[in-house]
């Protein structure tokens, strides 16, 4: 007789299962309903007020992905949208889905040795980028074999195509080629519980299944339809936003309002002027809204949703944010890079609407299998009880590029994905999270890797030792800070420090504070006790 397995306590969605079509490429699911949405604004050039229809899109992300075609871009080649948010990342990032070609996204802020990181790990070919970032790229380009695409026209960059004269080639040769539901489309940057940033492989498949999840089936309102304009102010560049705003807004055909960096002004001016109903946010963004002494000049009753994620939203906050906006619901979610991106999800603006729970991040999304388990044994919890969140269904990501050792240490071989979230489950449902098991920091809800830090800084020959943990932070959420050991004999400063790391890193993942110490806690294995750091931290700044 065989053993039997333990009995799991599997939460599902407090929605049925509906059907998915993820066996077509992305932009077909995206488009699918183009005939009926071609002459409807797709895309808003917040900047320039011009407004590209469903077929201006979809026409110059074909003539578009031709042109890569003809530089050498085919199925399964790496390609780098290193841009702010622009009508430029949109048709590049469509273009990638026409070829079977991947986008592996960058932050265009990050300094050349994080660009070149990401360029040599996932193998790019071609970096799409402002004319004002092309210095960080030739630095590395002509060693790594990678062609600069620049999509404004900036000064004749010697070797740099334009974007422009790409767009000129026939998008009529597209029809050759053949896509793989399961071929990697999107490759976002992740250090996932661990380590340094990894390659997070999103499928045609994967993510067709994350955008189905939230806004097809039987709910049309569920979270936005056509009539809406969506808020694109969070950086493309990010899951979040590239998926639950740009691709979610394409497949229910709404007008996607892109801003190309949040300023406070300028986003109350879009957002009275284009009557915004969908306003994404992170809880940052809405911290410096709500300070802002001008919120109260604007009309912002258009709006009817405020959706919020990749962060925790103290309820302090929302209440000041929510009481401004006459007309609006507050949704949290609940996202990370490797999940597909969405895990969970408030279901306020379902046809029967649920009651949404203070703290809550909504109900586990359609399709998809949630447990929680207790990290030392394994054992599924059951209610109330908190333990990681796993999840598992067809959005979750296919794996971490060229990382096997990883990708079996996150998805384990059931399938099931661990978030290195704790958290729980309550009586109705509902996905509370209450604390991170894992390494990373969240500054203003973008990622720093603790690993990437200190291997920076023990280049220092000043430097013995380091370990980074976060520190809480009423701006930002959290800062990376650093716990430092000196070499025999050195007298290195906390200046010194900050600025050597300063100059290698992009803004958000400086380090704030520096405290020197004899050593750094670690387990026999060589593992840095960072709950011993961050509970230091929590006695000396209560
Ligand atoms: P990323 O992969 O950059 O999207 O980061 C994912 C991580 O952000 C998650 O694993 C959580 O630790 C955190 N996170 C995302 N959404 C929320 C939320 N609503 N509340 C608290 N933490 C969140």
């Amino acid at each position: 007789m065989g053993s039997v397995a333990p009995l799991e306590n599997i939460f599902r969605s407090k929605l049925p299962d509906i059907e998915i079509n993820n066996n077509i490429p992305l932009h077909d699911y995206c488009f699918e309903r183009l005939a009926e949405f071609s002459d409807r604004p797709c895309i808003i050039d917040g900047s320039t007020g011009n407004v590209l229809t469903y077929a201006d899109i979809d026409a110059a992300a074909r003539r578009f992905a031709a042109g890569l075609r003809a530089v050498g871009i085919g199925r399964g080649d790496v390609f780098m949208i290193l841009l702010r948010n622009s009508p430029e990342f949109v048709i590049a990032f469509l273009a990638a889905s026409h070829l079977g070609a991947i986008a592996t996204t960058a932050n265009p802020f990050y300094t050349t040795g994080e660009i070149r990181k990401q360029a040599a790990a996932s193998e790019a070919r071609l970096i799409i980028t402002e004319s004002c970032y092309v210095e960080k790229i030739r630095e590395f380009a002509g060693e790594l074999g990678v062609t600069i695409v620049t999509v404004d026209d900036g000064p004749a960059e010697g070797g740099c195509r334009r974007f422009a004269d790409l767009m000129a080639a026939d998008g009529a040769v597209l029809s050759e080629v053949k896509i793989n539901p399961d071929d990697v489309v999107a490759l976002p940057y992740s250090s996932g519980t661990t380590g340094l940033p990894k390659g997070v492989m999103l499928t045609h498949r994967s993510l067709i299944t994350s955008i189905a999840q939230q806004v097809d089936g039987a709910n049309p309102n569920l979270y936005f339809n056509e009539e809406d304009v969506i808020l694109c102010v969070l950086p493309l560049f990010h899951i979040y936003s590239l998926h639950s705003v740009l691709l979610c807004g394409l497949r229910v055909g709404a007008a996607i309002l892109i801003m190309r960096r949040f300023e406070v002004v300028p986003l109350l001016e879009l957002v009275q002027r284009f009557r915004v109903t969908i306003a994404p946010v992170v809880p940052p963004i809405v911290l410096e809204l709500v300070k802002s002494p001008l919120m109260n000049g604007y009309d912002l009753s258009s709006i009817r949703m405020v959706m919020s994620g990749a962060a925790p939203m103290g309820k302090e906050l929302e209440d000041k944010f929510m009481a401004q906006l006459p007309n609006a619901r507050l949704g949290q979610g609940y996202g990370m890079t490797e999940a597909g991106p969405v895990l969970s999800m408030c279901l306020a603006f379902a046809k029967e609407p649920f009651e949404v729970k203070p703290g809550a991040c909504g109900t586990v999304v359609r399709n998809a299998e949630m447990k929680i388990v207790d990290p030392d044994t394994g054992a599924s919890l059951g209610r109330n009880q908190r333990g990681e969140i796993c999840i598992r269904g067809a959005q979750i990501m296919k794996g971490y590029i060229n990382d096997p050792e990883a990708t079996n240490n996150t998805i384990d071989k059931e399938g099931w994905l661990h978030t290195g979230d704790i958290g729980y489950v309550d009586d109705d449902d509902e996905v509370f999270i209450v604390d991170r098991l894992k390494e990373i920091i969240k500054y203003k809800g973008f990622q720093v890797a603790p690993a990437e830090l200190e291997a920076l800084l023990i280049t220092h020959p000043n430097i013995a030792d380091a370990a980074v943990v976060q520190m809480k932070d009423e701006a930002a959420g959290e800062i990376p800070v650093a716990f430092v050991v000196r070499s025999n004999g050195s007298q290195i400063t906390e200046d010194e420090i900050k600025q050597y790391i300063s100059r290698q890193v992009v803004f958000y993942k400086r380090i704030n504070k520096v405290f020197f110490t004899d050593a750094i806690p670690k387990a026999p294995s060589g593992k840095i006790l960072r709950k011993d750091l961050r509970a230091k931290l929590a006695a000396q700044f209560p």
